[in-house]
């Protein structure tokens, strides 16, 4: 770790595999705390989400389909937010999705604790109801939970509870993820859909205002990567990102860049579309074509 840490990586993660042993999480905290590096937590107690495919409630027992219940979530975070306060380390829960998760960090918060986190576009975006007609693009871990699990999301990020608004982008090949709803690989494409999903979804009156929407998709994750970004200023680099909050476009996931032509938003008209991206003082970007 500190090697990598000296060849310049920003964070240590676990991501899609949760590290059940604790005193594993115990060393990763303590050694990243050496280098000021944050721990990226993937959170699921695997003993509760073992072949589980959605998340837990009414929908899953009308589908007849195994859950992946929020307690496999709240299980991991309180663990590792107790690690946290023990060794000193910074512990980032990626990917929110449960409501007790939202109310730890808030206490944790509170408590003065080395805890962040953050929470996807698709997680503020759709609930359980979307499993339905058991499309596999909703497919992801943690699971799309129900509406008051979402509310919770919304109102952790009103009040600061949580950090960052992510993609989690995992690009499948379709015939990968083109499967019976069991079988199919969890995750989806959220790169070129997460700002629209954001101002769809999580913005306006009683939801959040523009400048959040920049502070939680820009500058907060630079500041907790302690990267030299996320800021309009003088010297900084001039990586920019010109967008409308009112035009409307309809999803076609077959115009993606990416090759993993796989999401949940294909065919959904959506509101909000960057215009121009800017890196580096450069144009990559125009009107939705890549230069
Ligand atoms: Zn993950």
């Amino acid at each position: 770790m500190g090697d990598m840490a000296e060849a310049g990586v920003v964070a240590f993660s676990d991501d899609g595999h949760y590290v059940e042993n604790a005193a594993f999480m115990r060393r990763a905290l303590e050694y990243s705390s050496m280098f000021n590096k944050m721990v990226i937590d993937h959170a699921e107690d695997i003993t509760l989400t073992k072949n589980g495919h959605m998340h837990e409630g009414i929908v899953s027992y009308e589908l007849g389909v195994i859950g992946r219940p929020a307690v496999a979530e709240d299980l991991a975070v309180a663990r590792d937010i107790l690690l946290s306060e023990m060794t000193g380390g910074h512990i980032h829960i990626a990917h929110v999705s449960s409501k007790n998760t939202v109310d730890m960090v808030r206490r944790a918060k509170a408590k003065g604790l080395n805890v962040t986190c953050e929470v996807t576009s698709q997680h503020l975006s759709f609930t359980d109801e979307y499993l339905r007609e058991y499309n596999p693009a909703f497919k992801m871990a943690p699971p799309i939970r129900s509406e008051d699990h979402r509310q919770a999301l919304l109102e952790g990020l009103k009040d600061g509870t949580i950090d960052a608004i992510i993609t989690d982008h995992a690009p499948h090949a379709y015939e990968e993820k083109d499967h019976e709803f069991c079988c199919a690989p969890n995750g989806f494409s959220g790169l070129e859909t997460s700002l629209a999903a954001v101002i769809t979804n999580a913005y306006g009156p009683d939801k959040l205002s523009i400048d959040q929407v920049v502070y939680y998709m820009s500058t907060r994750p630079a500041e907790l990567m302690r990267l030299d970004a996320g800021v309009l200023e003088v010297g900084k680099p001039a990586d920019i990102t010109v967008f409308s909050t009112t035009e409307e476009w309809t999803v076609d996931r077959n115009k993606f860049y990416t090759k993993g032509k796989v999401s949940p938003f294909d065919g959904m008209t959506v509101t909000g579309k960057a215009k121009l991206t800017v890196v580096d003082g450069k144009v990559v970007m125009k009107e939705g074509v890549v230069l």
